[in-house]
């Protein structure tokens, strides 16, 4: 007797993968070839066309529409020489995955013939039916209208699968009455409104050349691997992206063997054709490395300007999945795939710099640099402190809310690491550091002042959900399938909002001639109003709750008590004043919050309901029979003792009344929290009732799982998943 579960555990032994010519092709040379890059602009564009289409791109000019007709000849010649038959608008819902529908490039002539067409009114605008789209409440389902408008930011790329290519145009999502209903708009907005207040700042530091500011981004993305045979038994990965039962094996991550370890092979040919599918796209994928939980990993690209950053990492996540299909794996992104061990994280690596291309983060060598480094660095640390529940609610969602307080991932209590050293630097600043020795040249100057600076001083925190590492910020609290244009977009639009309050201060407090006294009075102005949410320990501690209460910062738990903080009218203002979400815009996002968190959960509490009842059951049931005969056929050949079966199967009992129980009160539970009357309502049931009596099946389950014969349980189990890829 064997189950499917078992005859995957000896197919897996037979695997073998095809491979790339990597020796003929090699990384270097396919990298970008499928994106309407540089090389293939200068190629298929006028001189003059590609000045103008760069200009927009890189140094975020307004596009020039008339320009639009040659660039889609351009585009459309380009990708018919890949072989390209369909071009689509690509863009991101609210739904957090991207969104494309695809068209092709034929037309047909009154002769009958057919030709390619692209046009620059298709390139730049699309209309797709936004009715189908999550809009919030800002649209009903008749009013159907929104365009998708071209973002000449991120290029243009091709998708090319087996048997044809497609053309990606990267857009905006709007409605008809103009509401953002992507990530991307305001996410562009919000550059926009740092690079507006960034520019006042540096202008006062003397700084006249930088004619704009970009975020840059780096996301660490984590990630699982089972075998696909596995994940195709587990109706609950299929259904939610998470295991919902499964006892914890025997052994786990408690050796910590697999952090940095050597890469199986089978792996490291995934990662191999991914990287390759990643370079060929211009994703410039550089890290690839064994995570701490068995069969987790993680990638890590080099930085690039926030919105092609976001972008990018779409395609990762969605060509992660598509590669390991390839490979008979499956790429697992949620948050917590495993009950009990690590789960997954997307480490946000954050910073802000000049179209010359100068970090505004990067502790300079110079006095002039520190103070301005010190500025930006007060200003980000004073955002985070000022709107850390913003920073808490932009990394809310069902998933993270397995990690995030969960004593594994950062504590759900946003704080600032900064390091000892400049730790220190804090200190000087708020006593005012005034009484520094005064020398010639460094006086003249002024910015004796400003204590001088250490360059990358910076010990590390993994508990940390905000760390400074040396000329960047890491957040450490995005969740992995994040869609990290908000969670960015949050984090832009605050130090917008704090660099531009300093800024009109330091303006009125410089007026009167002495700018590096004023300079240095502000920071300690600022750094005393917001050195509470600097923190250097261990943020998983219970010392550090405790202090965090204490000190008065926010601690937002789950999502529901996240997203009750969301309805904050400061908080409107603060995003409609740097005209990045207007309160619609606001609002709708609120609202498709609660939806996805009401409507995650109700998907998981049907999904433990079925699997229990119509796999667990059957299989539990089985047993006690299997047992109940084997009591009843050895009492009628020999006399002897038989409790120890019978123990056990009355052991099984147990277990099943407990479960049954448990999926009753399950669905009663369930029920009123689907009939809630309102979201939040719903969204609390969910969390105070569902999430409970959902834990309570599993531990019937799970315990099952330690009784019944190996032959007849149904799920993979966690030892199998974890370590037989
Ligand atoms: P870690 O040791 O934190 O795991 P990794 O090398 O895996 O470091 O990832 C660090 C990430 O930070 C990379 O994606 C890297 O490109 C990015 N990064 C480096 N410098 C900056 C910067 N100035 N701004 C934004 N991201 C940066
Ligand atoms: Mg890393």
């Amino acid at each position: 007797m064997s189950t499917a579960r078992q005859k995957t555990v000896l197919e897996i032994q037979k695997y073998s993968h095809s491979t790339e010519d990597f020796q003929g092709q090699p990384g270097i040379e396919i990298y970008g070839e499928l994106v309407f890059n540089e090389t293939a602009q200068l190629k298929y564009l006028s001189k003059e066309v590609y000045k103008k289409l760069k200009a927009t791109a890189a140094a975020g000019e307004p596009l020039d529409a008339s320009i639009a007709n040659e660039v889609a000849q351009g585009i459309k010649e380009w990708a018919l020489s890949h072989g390209v038959t369909h071009y689509t608008h690509w863009f991101i819902p609210l739904t957090d995955t991207a969104a494309a529908k695809h068209d092709s490039f034929l037309e047909v002539l009154s002769t009958g013939l057919a030709i390619a067409e692209f046009s620059g009114k298709t390139l730049i605008k699309g209309e797709p039916d936004a009715s189908s789209f999550p809009s919030g409440g800002t649209r009903s389902t008749f009013e159907a209208r929104g365009y998708t408008a071209w973002d000449p930011t991120t290029p243009a790329f091709i998708d090319k699968q087996m048997n044809g290519g497609t053309l990606y145009i990267p857009t905006a999502f709007v409605s008809y009455t103009e509401e953002a209903l992507d990530h991307k708009t305001p996410l562009l907005r919000s550059v926009e409104a740092l690079s507006v207040q960034a520019l006042r700042a540096l202008k006062l530091f003397g700084n006249h050349k930088a004619k704009h500011v970009f975020t840059n981004m780096g996301p660490e993305q984590e990630y699982f691997l089972i075998d696909r045979r596995f994940y195709e038994q587990r109706p609950d990965l299929i259904a939610t992206g998470r295991t919902l039962f499964g006892a914890a094996p025997y052994r786990g991550q408690e050796l910590e063997d697999h952090y940095f370890g050597s890469i199986r092979e089978r792996i490291l040919a995934y990662m191999m054709d991914l990287d390759r599918e990643l370079w060929r796209l211009g994703i410039p994928s550089k890290t690839r490395h064994n995570e701490v939980a068995p069969a987790q990993f993680e990638m890590a690209p080099i930085f690039e300007r926030s919105s092609l950053a976001a972008d990018h990492n779409m395609l990762v996540m969605e060509l992660m999945r598509r590669v390991a299909i390839r490979h008979d794996l499956v790429c697992l992104l949620h948050e917590k795939p495993f009950a009990g061990i690590n789960g997954n994280g997307k480490h946000n690596n954050w910073s802000m710099a000049t179209d010359l291309n100068e970090n505004l983060l990067e502790p300079g060598s110079t006095p002039h640099e520190n103070a301005q480094f010190l500025f930006f660095l007060v200003a980000t640390v004073a955002a985070v402190d000022k709107y850390a529940e913003l920073m808490r609610i932009a990394v809310s969602g069902p998933g993270n809310d397995h990690r995030l307080g969960a004593n594994e991932a950062p504590p759900a209590i946003i704080s600032v690491f900064l390091g000892e050293q400049l730790d220190d630097i804090f200190l000087q600043l708020e006593k005012g550091a005034t009484s520094r020795s005064k020398k010639g040249g460094i006086m003249e100057l002024g910015v004796s002042v400003l204590p001088p600076l250490p360059k990358d001083a910076t010990d590390r925190n993994r508990t940390s959900p905000f760390a400074f590492t040396g000329n960047k910020f890491e957040f450490r609290a995005v969740g992995s399938t994040s869609a990290i244009y908000f969670p960015n977009m949050v984090l832009n639009t605050i130090v917008a909002d704090l660099v531009g309050e300093m800024t009109d201060q330091l303006e009125k407090a410089a007026k009167g001639g002495n700018f590096n006294k004023a300079l240095a009075s502000l920071l300690q102005k600022y750094v005393k109003a917001h050195k509470k949410v600097v923190f250097g320990g261990n943020g998983y501690s219970e010392e550090w709750h405790k202090e965090a209460a204490k000190r008065g910062l926010p601690n937002l738990k789950n999502t529901p008590e996240a997203l009750h903080a969301m309805d904050n009218a400061d908080y409107k203002k603060l995003f409609s004043r740097h005209k990045v979400l207007n309160s619609k815009e606001y609002g709708a996002r609120e609202e498709i919050f609660w939806e996805r968190y009401v409507k995650t959960l109700n998907i998981e509490a049907m999904a433990v309901t079925d699997i229990a009842r119509n796999q667990i059951l059957p299989a539990a049931v089985a047993y006690q029979c299997r047992l109940a005969s084997a009591v009843k056929s050895t009492e009628d050949v020999v006399s002897a003792n038989n409790s120890g079966i019978k123990s056990v199967l009355e052991e099984v009992v147990e277990h099943l009344n407990s479960l049954v129980a448990g999926i009753e009160s399950l669905k009663k539970v369930h029920a009123a929290a689907a009939g809630a009357s309102s979201l939040p309502k719903s969204a609390e049931a969910y969390r105070d009732q569902v999430n409970p009596a959902m834990l309570k099946v599993r531990a019937s389950v799970d315990g099952l799982e330690g009784l019944v014969a190996d032959d007849l349980w149904p799920l993979p189990k966690y030892r199998e998943m974890l370590f037989q890829y």
